[in-house]
């Protein structure tokens, strides 16, 4: 029997808007026995069914309301509902925005099984240990730390520099940060990462590799991986759309 090392594909990484070609924030984690579909960006279901079925899809996991990062679901919504006709796919999400999604999939029990995630929320997805820490943002919003067995994954969603990253462990495998902007802007007092920061964030959590997402529109790869290595010591990668990682 083949193992399949717990990994993590990018299914959309632009910030704010999808570059040219690509997609709003979205990651496929999978280990043997899950199949979580975390963050649902506009763009991202049809990179998600390069690697799985939505009938194959254990449960979408959303990070937070605002529009980046779980529009792909009312389509999710109509698929699930008149197409594929499988069984109800679990969602974890904010009650933000569950309030927002009820707006667009009226019969959502029809396509999905809801549970409102808050702060240290905790959930078994399979072999997946989920648990989930408040960050600082305009809304709620939630940061995921997957473990699975030794293997460890976090995503800080999105954030401002204010969260303690460690409320999600001191170590970790793999961790994809946002890096929105570069250095110079720290000082607008807005609720995301510099690269800079984001390699702080990587650093105060001992990963063995830093992924940098979530790079407003512009910005360059080059600049960003240079800020964060100047704080991180270990391997950094520029998110790309297809790129898997083992954690
Ligand atoms: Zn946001």
């Amino acid at each position: 029997m083949s193992v399949t090392p717990p990994n993590v594909t990018v299914l959309g990484c632009s910030g704010s808007y999808a570059k040219p070609g690509g997609a709003c924030t979205g990651f496929l984690v999978q280990s043997q026995q899950a199949s979580v579909w975390l963050d649902a960006g506009p763009g991202t279901l049809g990179n998600l069914q390069k690697h799985v079925g939505l009938e194959e899809v254990s449960a979408i996991v959303l990070t937070h309301e605002h529009a980046d990062h779980w529009l792909e679901l009312p389509v999710v919504y109509n698929a699930v509902r008149h197409y594929i006709k499988c069984d109800p796919i679990p969602v974890y999400g904010t009650r933000g925005t569950l309030e927002l999604a009820q707006q667009m999939c009226p019969a959502m029990e029809e396509s999905f099984l809801w549970n409102i995630i808050t702060d240290g929320s905790q959930e078994s997805i399979g072999d997946q240990q989920w648990k989930w820490s408040q960050t600082d943002h305009y809304v709620e919003t939630m940061a995921s730390r997957v473990d699975v067995g030794d293997s460890s994954f976090l995503f800080t969603a999105d954030t401002g520099p204010e969260w303690d990253i460690s409320q999600l462990g001191e170590t970790v495998s793999l961790a994809i940060s946002e890096s929105t902007f570069l250095s110079h802007r720290e000082r607008e007092g807005i609720l995301h990462l510099s690269a800079r920061q984001a390699g702080e964030f990587g650093q105060r959590v001992n990963a063995d590799h830093l992924v940098l997402s979530h790079l407003a529109p512009g910005e360059s790869e080059d600049d960003h991986a240079l800020q964060a290595s100047q704080v991180f010591d270990g391997p950094i990668t520029v998110a790309t759309a297809g790129d898997q990682y083992i954690f």
